[in-house]
């Protein structure tokens, strides 16, 4: 007979459940009150150097009780947070979060699915969502999709279906050697890196990536466009690509989306949107007209850590051609064979439709906010957002002081401060002294970019919590600081 070993055996569980409990209803009651009161607190702080230190130590050999671990959590990391969950955080393009969002994450790593394959709940929640993206976007229900990471990874997603169904050149099986001739890619020098990093990534390598000049909207120039896809063709490359931005990082500019399908279709190229930031604005009527051909696109990344508020990470992909898709990604290995029953049987595999395997329950946070708040409710947010820009700007324009960089579109205003007799030097330098100092006195964080090689505040608005008079507090404490820097 085997004997049973005198040790008990090991687990990760913890040994006394209802401290842990405790401690999960406090960190919990910690949360709430950090959101409750998050107005009234700074923006930011920096990191003292102990708590740098702190952080830069050898991995633990022993264990200590969660009680010290979450101690250490709000002592050394929960105060030094970035800000974006703070009414006044409008750097880059980052998003707030919800508490509920937050909740159901909890429940997602509670229940801890992996979203890949299998009959689950979660499978299905997982495919409602991404449904709910095509309606959201108005794209047909055979369309295809997937919910990745952010939008980087949703736009390289779509790239590679672009790329993979280009005619007939076979390019999944035989790669891109196989092909005819270069493939080129289409985009605007305000597009998002990550394009050129996909394009980079996908083999075409940065020199097939051509980059079209923009107007003074920052809108690409299509005719400029035209004429280089003409000189490609002529100089026997293969145009393969056009890809249009709903919404710049730099100014939230939008690029001529119906002129952009119609060259696409002309020369019979895969039209792809990068709408992570801007193509959920569709929702608000003042912007519906001019992203309308969103829905005719290809293919479309847009993230849901912007502008639907959820918190971090998830983007979402759509793909018109549902077969294109899954024939770019398609592939089942011995041991993620599916069955008609059982635990294996359900929906098809959503690695047919992307490259990560392992996937968290990512959709709960998504199908929980929308259930919460409905898509009317978004609509009024974005269009909330989209309002505060333009007050700003109102407010921009009235005070002698201050100067617009760059027209208004979506939630993004640029703006900086001058002052008489100053050079673009020492205005870029003035500008830089109050961003710094809005930042580090804890006020507001809006980032900074360059506009026609000039030194520019950018004010990005995808923020929950923002209110009118955050604005008007802004353009105040902008002012104060300005004239107190000499
Ligand atoms: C934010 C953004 C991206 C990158 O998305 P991530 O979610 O940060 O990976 C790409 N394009 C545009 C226009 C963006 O605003």
């Amino acid at each position: 007979m085997l004997e049973k070993p005198k040790k008990k055996d090991l687990t990760l569980d913890p040994e006394n459940w209802d401290a842990m409990r405790q401690l999960g209803h406090r960190m919990i009651d910690d949360l709430f009150d950090y959101w409750e009161n998050i107005r009234n607190e700074k923006i930011w702080k920096p990191i003292p150097q102990e708590v740098k230190e702190f952080l830069d130590q050898p991995i633990p050999e022993k264990g200590q009780n969660p009680e010290d671990v979450y101690r250490e959590f709000k002592q050394n990391i929960f105060p030094y947070n970035k800000g974006n969950v703070h009414p006044r955080f409008f750097a880059w393009i980052q998003g707030t979060g919800t508490p509920l969002g937050v909740l159901a994450d909890l429940l997602a790593s509670g229940m801890n699915p992996n979203v890949a394959i299998g009959e689950h709940s979660a499978m299905y929640v997982d495919r409602q969502v991404v449904n709910w993206c095509k309606e959201l976007m108005n794209f047909p229900s055979e369309a295809s999709g997937i919910l990745v990471s952010g939008g980087s990874m949703a736009n390289i997603t779509a790239l590679t279906v672009a790329r993979n169904s280009f005619r007939d050149e076979k390019i999944r099986t035989q790669g891109l050697k196989a092909a005819s001739a270069q493939l080129v890619l289409y985009c605007s020098t305000e597009t998002h890196s990550c394009i050129q990093k996909a394009a980079e990534i996908i083999g075409l390598g940065t020199a097939a990536v051509r980059k079209i000049g923009v107007n003074d909207h920052f809108e690409m120039k299509v005719e400029e466009l035209e004429f280089q896809i003409q000189g490609d063709i002529e100089a026997g490359l293969l145009p393969f690509c056009i890809v249009g931005t709903s919404g710049t990082v730099n100014t939230g500019a939008i690029d001529p989306m119906d002129e952009l399908l119609a060259v696409s279709r002309k020369y019979g190229l895969w039209f792809h949107v990068d709408g992570a930031y801007g193509a959920l604005a569709r929702l608000d009527p003042k912007y519906a007209d001019r992203l309308k051909a969103i829905e005719e696109a290809d293919s479309l990344a847009f993230d849901l850590h912007k502008w639907l508020y959820v918190p971090y990470e998830v983007g979402c992909t759509l793909i018109r051609d549902a077969k294109k898709h899954r024939d770019s990604f398609a592939l089942t290995p011995n041991y993620l064979i599916q069955e008609s029953r059982g635990l294996s049987g359900g929906l098809d595999s959503i690695n047919n439709h992307g490259f990560e395997l392992s996937r968290g329950f990512k959709a709960l946070k998504i199908w929980m906010s929308l259930k919460e708040h409905g898509r009317e409710k978004y609509a009024q947010m974005i269009a909330q957002n989209n309002r505060q820009a333009e007050y700003l700007a109102d407010l921009v324009n009235m005070s002698p002081d201050l100067e617009l960089m760059a027209p208004v579109s979506m939630s993004i205003t640029c703006f900086r401060m001058i002052k008489p007799g100053y050079t673009e030097n020492q205005l870029g330098e003035l500008n830089r002294g109050i961003l710094l100092r809005l930042q580090e006195e804890g006020i507001a964080s809006p980032s900074s970019t360059i506009l026609n090689g000039k030194y520019t505040l950018r004010i990005a608005n995808v923020n929950q919590r923002t209110q009118m008079g955050d604005m008007d507090l802004l353009v105040r404490e902008v002012l104060r600081i300005g004239s107190e820097i000499q």
